[in-house]
């Protein structure tokens, strides 16, 4: 018995360890040998700087909004890329959302769609004077062209008109057609932008080869076993609700409660939802990164990433321990606001609660409003989604459009690894769904760590370096269509 148990532990070793040796790295293209495109980096700078000046604020209440920037933004696209304007047709949707189209030679062949927004998030009062260059100035200094939208994402939205103006001067012409799709409200959600271009395409029978929006980009020390940068691509996006939990209570003089009150049930709720979480999965895109990932490290992790099918919930189980990690295993639970009553010595008739969850591909958000059902038993709730996106659909990283971003990354970062991932939070990419297969998301910039928290935050800035990639990449990618 023990000699047939003995043979088994060894045979398995021996499948586990063969299978971790014999990952392959993935082959990497023949290198073009065409060079990268010339660049004139302080000119980009200027009109990014110039792009950044233009406060294209977004706020959910469009009666808030100074539509006078949004103008004035899309003027300077006409007067900054006479090429482009003179060879594409144009086309406002909403006023301030655009829609390029360049006619290629062969109309038999899919068009290409690069898709961005023109619209940055608020710069929060309290934290003006922390910004080391004044968010709207559009300052060069120190090689960066600092201020809000410059990572998210002007530059990417004019590096795709800049490679264009260069590409035309040369004489080029596409062998397919080439969209350029910009919203200017993707910042709460896209309806004027985003859903309503990608209406106009669904409504003309339009499909695109593949669409590029912003995502990933280039990051080092991401994950500390592995030495390499990382370029990750992504190919699909986790959903989002906002769900109002409500437990109605006795209201009156807190002088004589009741043994529970509202505030006490929704708290030992919220509690439960933090404690019964959702399962832990390995979604394929998740599974994708790690495998792509494992090819780079050492062979100990490789053998844990190159056997799901055995190792699985191990490394379930160590990925759940970080936020990061938890966040790519599962859907997360967030409690995010928390109400009762209006006065400290009165009872709360009823209590609410907001708890936001991030949805794994497979999940939905009528999924999350069970889940909160069940965890809450027969503790009586009011459960109501106020925002649901459901996840995106999973892109596959074999298409010969994923193959193209993934060349054109090779020549402009030598040396990366590309891998496909997970996008944690939302895009306009996900309205295109009805008008393409192949969606990713990759914005042509390396980051640091540290540059990761500029994003949306104080001191967004972006450096001469990525400036020029940025506009090389598109460049490459547009030349290569
Ligand atoms: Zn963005």
């Amino acid at each position: 018995m023990g000699t047939i148990i003995l043979v088994i532990l060894l045979g398995l070793a021996v499948i586990l360890c063969f299978r971790a040796a014999t990952v392959k790295k993935p082959a990497l293209p023949k290198a073009s040998g065409q060079a990268l495109a010339e660049i004139d980096v302080n000119k980009v700078a200027e009109r990014l700087s110039q792009a950044v000046q233009k406060k294209t604020i977004s706020h959910t209440d469009l009666s808030k909004i100074d539509w006078a920037p949004y103008q004035s933004y899309v003027d300077m696209l006409v007067e900054n890329y006479p090429l482009v304007h003179g060879t594409a047709e144009r086309e406002l949707v909403n006023d301030y959302s655009m829609i390029y189209h360049i006619r290629g030679r062969n109309s038999d062949l899919k068009p290409v769609l690069l898709i961005g927004h023109i619209d940055v998030v608020p710069v929060e009062k309290t934290t003006e004077d922390q910004w080391e260059q004044p968010a709207f100035d559009g300052v060069i200094a120190d090689g960066f062209v600092w201020g809000r939208g410059t990572m998210d994402m002007k530059l990417h939205q004019l590096s795709t008109l800049e490679a264009l103006e260069l590409l035309l001067a040369e004489g080029f012409t596409p062998e397919r057609d080439i969209y350029l799709g910009f919203g200017h409200d993707e910042e709460t959600r896209g309806e004027l932008g985003a859903i309503a271009i990608a209406r106009i395409f669904e409504e003309r029978g339009i499909e695109f080869d593949f669409i590029l929006d912003e995502g990933g980009g280039v990051t080092k020390g991401a994950f500390s076993l592995l030495t390499k940068p990382m370029a990750t691509v992504g190919i699909a996006e986790k959903g989002i609700t906002s769900i109002r939990i409500t437990v109605e209570g006795t209201g009156g003089h807190a002088s004589m409660p009741p043994r529970n009150t509202a505030v006490g049930l929704l708290s030992k709720l919220i509690a439960d939802l933090e404690r019964q979480q959702f399962t832990p999965r390995i979604c394929a895109p998740v599974k994708e990164q790690f495998e792509r990932m494992g090819a780079e490290l050492p062979f100990y992790f490789r053998l844990l990433t190159a056997n799901f099918w055995f190792f699985g919930p191990l490394f379930k189980r160590l990925m759940v321990k970080s936020p990061v990690g938890n966040a790519m295993m599962r859907t997360t639970t967030a409690a995010t606001m928390i109400e009762g009553s209006m006065a400290h010595n009165v009872l709360p008739p009823r209590a609410t609660a907001i708890v936001n969850f991030r949805l794994l591909p497979g999940e939905t958000v009528p999924d999350v409003v069970a889940h909160i059902k069940q965890v809450a038993g027969s503790q009586k709730v009011e459960v109501e989604s106020l925002i649901g996106d459901d996840p995106s659909l999973i892109s596959p990283s074999d298409s010969e459009g994923f193959k193209r971003i993934e060349n054109t990354i090779n020549e402009v970062f030598p040396g990366v690894l590309v891998s496909p991932y997970l996008v944690m939070g939302g895009t306009d990419a996900r309205r295109y769904e009805k008008v393409c297969q192949n969606i990713y998301r990759f914005s042509p910039m390396v980051m640091e760590q540290e540059d990761l928290g500029r994003i949306h935050n104080v001191n967004e800035r972006i450096s001469m370096e990525n400036i020029e990639r940025s506009v090389q990449f598109f460049h490459h990618l547009i030349s290569d269509l």
